[in-house]
C-alpha cells in the first residue's frame, strides 16, 4: 500500500502553492527545514508531502508550525536514532498522519526493543532528546516507493537504516549513513556515523560503497549541510578501510 496515494490534499498543485517561509528549497519538491539549533546539527526534510525525520523532541513545536497549511500524508523515518524519532509522536498526532519507518528499526520505535547499539552514548542521547514510543502504520522495505523516492536498505548505522534515492534527478537523503559535519567539532567535511552510535562499523561501510555506486548528484544528510560535490563522496570511499 503506497500511503502517499491517501493524501487529504490534490496533489502537485498544492504542494506548489503552499509557502515555505522557513524551509530551504533543495530540489524539486524537496525542502530541509529550519532549524534552530546550530545549523545542520539535526536536519529535517520534506519531499513532496512527506516528512523524513523529525529531529529530537525539542524540535516538534518548530516543526509543526512550519509545517502549518503545508500538505503532509506521513512521517517516514530513515532510521530510530533520537535526534530523528524525537518529535514523532507529536507531528503524527497533531496532523493526523501514520508513521513509516524501516522494518528493522519498527521495534526500536514502537518500544519493545531498546535502541541500538545499547551503549551508554546512546542511553544518554535518548534521555536528551528522544520522544515517546509511538505505533508503526507502514514498515519500509529496500525498494519501496515514497513522494518519487525509491527505499533503499543500507544497515549498518542501525539494523534497518534506509536512504531515499531519486532516480530521476539522482538526490539522495543519506540519515546517517555517513555525515557531512564533524561529530564535536561541526567543521563541515564527510565523516563516518561515530562508532558510539553505530551497531556495526563494517556493515555501515558495504551501505556507503552501495550509497556511492547509485552515483548520487546531490546529498542530503541527517547532520551535515548538503553536498553537491560528488568528488569529496569519491575521495572518501576511495580512502576507506576495505
Ligand atoms: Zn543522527
Amino acid at each position: 500500500m503506497n500511503l502517499t496515494d491517501h493524501s487529504p490534499y490534490p496533489k502537485a498543485s498544492v504542494i506548489d502553492e503552499a509557502p515555505r517561509p522557513q524551509m530551504r528549497m533543495i530540489a524539486h519538491h524537496v525542502w530541509q527545514l529550519y532549524n534552530r539549533f546550530p545549523a545542520n546539527l539535526f536536519n529535517v526534510y520534506l519531499i513532496e508531502d512527506v516528512l523524513v525525520d523529525a529531529a529530537t523532541r525539542w524540535d516538534a513545536s518548530s516543526l509543526l508550525k512550519q509545517l502549518t497549511n503545508i500538505p503532509l500524508s506521513q512521517v517516514a523515518l530513515t532510521h530510530c536514532h533520537p535526534d530523528h524519532q524525537g518529535a514523532v509522536k507529536q507531528i503524527c498526532m497533531t496532523r493526523g498522519v501514520p508513521l513509516a519507518c524501516p522494518e528493522g528499526d519498527v521495534a526500536s520505535m514502537e518500544g519493545h526493543a531498546p535502541m541500538v547499539p545499547g551503549t551508554v552514548a546512546i542511553k544518554i542521547m535518548q534521555l536528551g532528546f528522544a520522544g515517546p514510543a509511538y505505533a508503526v502504520q507502514r514498515c519500509l522495505h529496500d525498494g519501496d516507493e515514497i513522494a518519487g523516492f525509491r527505499v533503499i536498505h543500507t544497515p549498518g548505522h542501525t539494523p534497518g537504516h534506509v536512504i531515499h534515492f531519486r532516480e530521476s534527478d539522482r538526490v539522495a537523503l543519506v540519515g546517517d549513513v555517513l555525515r557531512n559535519n564533524h561529530p564535536i567539532t561541526g567543521k563541515t567535511g564527510l565523516y563516518e556515523p561515530p562508532d558510539v552510535f553505530t551497531l556495526d562499523r563494517e556493515e555501515n561501510r558495504r551501505s556507503i560503497r552501495k550509497l556511492a555506486q547509485l552515483r548520487p548528484a546531490l546529498l542530503c544528510f541527517g547532520h551535515g549541510p548538503v553536498l553537491y560535490d560528488m568528488e569529496q563522496l569519491d575521495r572518501f570511499v576511495a580512502r576507506l578501510p576495505s
